[in-house]
């Protein structure tokens, strides 16, 4: 038995520091884990359960630390805007998994973008339709290298930040969460099976706004590093 056509490569992260990568199983996303955010976007910031949405994983694009990756603008959209986001990567599996133990899943941490077609998505919702469109294309997901827990342990504080052609657009702390990195993975392990190779978009704090061709977004979390990409 063979396949009928040579299957792509498997989506992978570089780690930091390192000549491995970490090859991407999943892309699970929170939404609205940032009180501001969640009141930008028109929701009562409430601890609601959290909720969820997937990318696919091939939608994560590495862009290497120090460097500028291309980022291209996607089609059908007239309002594309950036969200910075902390990226959690699973390491080993588990279901039901505990708040206390969830820290021993997490093989490393990253810093990531959950690029969205705002427009698209509003309209969904006001629908109350699936998000894909507005959140789930090809390349919607750029990363920064890996950083594994053995060098920088588990940042639960620290800055949060995107500028836009030099000019902050998002900044918050990590200590801001909504749902903990550890309480997220609570939640989620509860509907899926986490496994090795899953990545977590842990949600991003206010001062969303759109980007145009040309722009350089630049993106970071204090001990996490940076990421920027331009828009072509
Ligand atoms: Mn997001």
């Amino acid at each position: 038995m063979s396949h009928v056509f040579t299957p792509d490569p498997l989506p992978c992260v570089p780690v930091a520091g390192s000549s491995d990568d970490f090859p991407v199983r999943r892309i699970y996303c929170v939404g609205r884990n940032y009180a501001a955010h969640a009141r930008e976007m028109g929701s009562d910031p409430t601890r609601e359960p959290p909720f969820f949405f997937c990318k696919p994983g091939d939608a994560v694009v590495p862009v290497a630390s120090g460097a500028i990756g291309d980022h291209p603008y996607p089609s059908e959209t007239a309002n594309y805007h950036h969200e910075i986001e902390l990226v959690a990567a699973i390491g080993k599996a588990g279901s039901n998994i505990s708040a206390a133990d969830a820290t021993a899943h997490v093989w490393g941490y990253a810093v990531g973008l959950d690029m969205t077609r705002r427009d698209l998505q509003t309209a969904l919702k006001d629908k109350g339709r699936p998000w894909e469109l507005g959140k789930s294309f090809d390349h919607s997901a750029p990363i920064g290298p890996l950083h594994p827990v053995s060098q920088i342990g588990h940042p639960a504080t620290g800055r949060i930040w995107l500028t836009v052609n030099g000019q902050l657009k998002q900044q918050g702390d990590l200590a801001d969460l909504i749902w903990s990195v550890p309480e997220t993975i609570a939640h989620l392990s509860k509907y899926f099976e986490l496994r090795p190779g899953d990545l977590i978009f842990t949600g991003t704090p206010e001062g969303v706004g759109p980007v145009l061709r040309g722009d350089i977004v630049a993106g970071g979390i204090d001990g996490i590093g940076e990421l920027t990409i331009r828009i072509v």
